[in-house]
Formats: structure tokens, sequence, C-alpha cells
């Protein structure tokens, strides 16, 4: 199955998108993940979308397109996969459609705004393995240090409230028209991000299920 998980930033897709992974063992193909791994590692793609990130602003449509054209042709995508945080505008939706690429189900997740600044600020992922933590709803075992590498710890620059706030007007202006593109195509089903992570990722269960 190939699966889009829509939403705000800090609503949740990325722990919705483990789950399903573990369930139904397909990749997960995060941009914003690929694009923290470049930047790590100083290519020029990296370079290039470190200050459009930094500013929460969007990586332009053609570099995110072509990173997604690149993944999506690797062996582990044959059987299905699920795409987080991409697409997030019209012309790259529209660019998956020209890729021939058959999409099964969006799933988008509804948080509001000021629960979604709540949530991102305490937000703090791990600088070696990008696995994401929560100061207040997904504490790591030890305070500071990553459950699975033992990494620290940290804040990620885009995370700041007044970053987030900027991602957010993004996110309503670019992301959420393509609500409406994928209703069209039949495709969607809007959950309520809910406070505990079991109850969404139950609504999410059921929506794949349907
Ligand atoms: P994320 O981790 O998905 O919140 O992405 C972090 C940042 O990476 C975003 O704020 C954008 O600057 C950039 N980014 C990730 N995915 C995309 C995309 N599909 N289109 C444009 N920019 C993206």
């Amino acid at each position: 199955m190939n699966i889009i998980l829509l939403g705000a930033p800090g609503a949740g897709k990325g722990t919705q998108a483990e789950k399903i992974c573990e369930f139904l063992n397909i990749p997960t193909i995060s941009t914003g993940n690929i694009i923290r791994a470049a930047l790590k590692n100083g290519t020029e793609m990296g370079l290039k979308a470190k200050s459009y990130m930094d500013a929460g602003q969007l990586v332009p449509d053609d570099v995110v397109i072509g990173i997604i054209k690149e993944r999506l042709a690797e062996s582990d995508c044959q059987n299905g996969f699920i795409l987080d945080g991409f697409p997030r505008t019209i012309p790259q939706a529209e660019a998956l459609d020209n890729m021939g690429v058959e999409i099964n189900k969006v799933i988008d997740i509804e948080v509001a705004d000021e629960n979604i600044v709540k949530r991102m600020s305490g937000r703090r992922v791990c600088e070696k393995c990008g696995a994401s933590y929560h100061l207040e709803y997904k504490k790591p075992d030890k305070e500071g240090i990553c459950n699975l590498c033992t990494g620290t710890l940290v804040q990620r620059k885009d995370d700041h409230p007044d970053t987030v706030l900027s991602r957010l007007k993004v996110y309503h202006e670019e992301t959420e028209p393509l609500k409406d593109y994928y209703a069209k195509q039949g495709k969607l089903t809007i959950v309520e991000g809910q406070e505990e992570v079991a109850d969404t990722t139950a609504l999410v269960f059921k929506a794949l299920e349907d």
C-alpha cells in the first residue's frame, strides 16, 4: 500500500508513520529527514536547503521532487511506502501523479494550531539518529539521551517558537490545499490528532482498513 500522511508540522505524522511501518513492514520516506541527513553530510543539496529550513520556509519544489524520485526508485519501496512530509505543495502532488506513482490512501492528521505550538516547543530529536521525543508526552528513559543510540537530544532550530509560527503559516497557505486535491481523487481520510498517541493510531489504522 502506498500511503501519504498529511498534517501540519508537529501533528504527529512521524510517530504514526513509525506505527504503520512496524505493522505493514513498508519504509517511511521523510523528506525532512533526508534533507537533514544531507545537511549533516555537508552535501550541496543539504547546504542549499539549509537557509529555507532554518527560516521555516519550504525548500524549492524541484529539489524535493528530485529527492523523492530517487528514493522511490529504490527496491525497498516496491511493496509500498509511507510518505511523511511530501507532498507539501500542489506542484509536488502533481509531480507525484506524473511519475505514475499510484497513491492508495491519504490520511490527514488534524491538530489545532495552538496545540501544535505547544507540542513543537517540547519536541527534542536525537542529533545522531533523528529519533523524536517530547519533554512531556514522550520522555526518553534517561533525560537528554536517546533510548535507541544514546545520542544527545537537541531542539531542532526550526522547532523554535518563531519558526514554528512561520511553518504553520506556510502549512496553511501551501500544504492545506492538498486536502482538497486528494479529496477530489477520493483518497482522503481526515483523522483527529488526539492527546494520546495510541488513540490517534487507532483512528489511523481504521482509516487504512476502510
Ligand atoms: P519536516 O521534518 O518534515 O518538518 O521538514 C523540515 C523542513 O524541511 C521543512 O520545514 C522544509 O524546510 C523542508 N522540507 C521537508 N519536506 C519538504 C517538502 N516536501 N517540500 C519543501 N520543503 C520540505
